[in-house]
């Protein structure tokens, strides 16, 4: 059966190039780093390398990058490690309603311990308010935290005003650009962040790796104790591989960025344009431009997302519900219903994200397919028979 993968979100095929890179460090520069010996010594040296690439590939220095286990470990990191910190200066942080579960999860942990948090809206695109924040910020702040892009809608937010209003405040600010890094650019003197999260496996980097990037002279407690690695700020052996093709990643995807993203963007509007078009009782979550090049997440009206890509995914088409981490939980998201969706619509909704591989066929075929299930799908549906007889239409 043909299968056709968009999902990039979720994650993204390794680079065959990476994957080549990585190779040597698995079976023959198989040394621990942190080892005083020749093998310790070169397997360091290609750890120095890769960190010197990613932090110039980000502008940051070398030595603010800190490997991790990936993008959640890194946004646990900032907000315990902040919150470890900075107490004593106060207990409130600011972050979106809209965050990754890695986010919202970990600040509800830390309610738990008598830290407030403050969660901000979003417009009916995604956007945070700018004026919310400012009113939000009180004495005892100590982070502001705000996705750079969205993981289910796509929406890209203003980091670099969210940055400057925090820095107007001596307050620390984050962004999670985990979605973002290999797709936009992300600078991170430019956007004047303290701290950044992200993860290799997003751009076609291997799973089970990311960092955080952290501003020299920004003090952060640590959450994983250890031995001595990551200048003792992060224990647990070195992983060279990964750290090597998470290096290559970026460097290709930042090299081919204005390349993919309009690609990847033209498959994007082709199939966002005909599903418009053609299926009715749609929804297009998020703004129609001001997005992630590769996300188009829609709101089929009647009908259960869940059915939407069981069918979908019989049919060799991949795709996601909400977003893959709050998948086969049966509550809407809390994305679309900060974003004022309707709850009944919120539960009919797809994410499709596309990649630097699929095709116009791919599209065309997808779009194809989503029509006939919609319909057979809408058929069934006794929501949708009401309506359609309460317009004095047959179904
Ligand atoms: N933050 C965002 C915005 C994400 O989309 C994801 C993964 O879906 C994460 C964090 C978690 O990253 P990881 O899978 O590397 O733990």
């Amino acid at each position: 059966m043909k299968r056709i993968y968009i999902d990039h979100s979720a994650t993204t095929p390794l680079d065959k190039r990476a994957l080549e890179k990585m190779l040597p460090y698995f079976t023959e520069v198989y040394g621990n780093p942190n080892s005083q010996h020749f093998f310790g010594r070169e397997a360091m040296k290609a750890v120095d390398e890769a960190r010197d690439k990613i932090a110039s590939l980000i502008g940051a220095k070398p030595n603010e990058i800190y490997f991790t286990s990936g993008g959640t470990e890194a946004d646990n990191w900032v907000l315990r490690g902040v919150a470890q910190q900075f107490a004593h200066k106060g207990k409130h942080m600011i972050i979106s309603k809209i965050e990754h579960a890695a986010m919202l999860t970990t600040a509800k942990e830390l309610e738990k311990q008598g830290f407030e948090f403050t969660y901000l809206g979003v417009d009916k695109y995604g956007v945070v308010d700018l004026e919310e924040l400012k009113k939000s910020i009180r004495p005892d702040t100590i982070l502001i935290g705000v996705m750079f892009a969205n993981n289910e809608v796509g929406t890209i937010q203003p980091i670099k005003e969210i940055a400057e209003i925090a820095k107007e405040h001596g307050i620390l600010c984050f962004t999670d650009a985990v979605q973002a890094m290999g797709t936009l650019k992300t600078d991170v003197r430019e956007l004047g962040v303290d701290f950044m999260s992200f993860s290799a496996h997003k751009f076609y980097g291997p799973k089970g790796i990311g960092a955080l990037y952290i501003r020299n002279g920004v003090p952060l407690g640590r959450i994983i104790t250890g031995g001595h690695q990551e200048r003792t700020k992060r224990g647990g052996t070195t992983n060279v591989p990964a750290i090597v093709g998470f290096a290559e990643a970026l460097s290709i995807a930042e090299e081919e960025l204005d390349k993919n993203a309009k690609y990847i963007a033209s498959l994007r509007d082709a199939f966002i344009d005909r599903v418009l078009a053609e299926i009715p009782y749609v929804r297009l979550n998020g703004h129609r431009t001001q997005r992630l090049p590769g996300n188009a997440d829609f709101s089929f009206e009647y009908i259960e997302g869940e059915s939407i890509l069981f069918s979908l995914d019989l049919a060799g088409i991949a795709v996601s519900s909400g977003s893959a981490c709050s998948s086969g939980s049966l509550e809407a998201s809390h994305v679309l219903l900060a974003m004022g969706v309707p709850e009944a619509t919120a539960h009919g909704s797809i994410r499709f994200s596309f990649g630097k591989h699929n095709t116009m066929e791919e599209v065309n075929y997808t779009v194809d397919k989503l029509k006939e299930i919609v319909q057979k799908l809408r058929e069934m549906s006794p929501l949708y028979s009401e309506m359609i007889k309460g317009e004095g239409k047959n179904v």
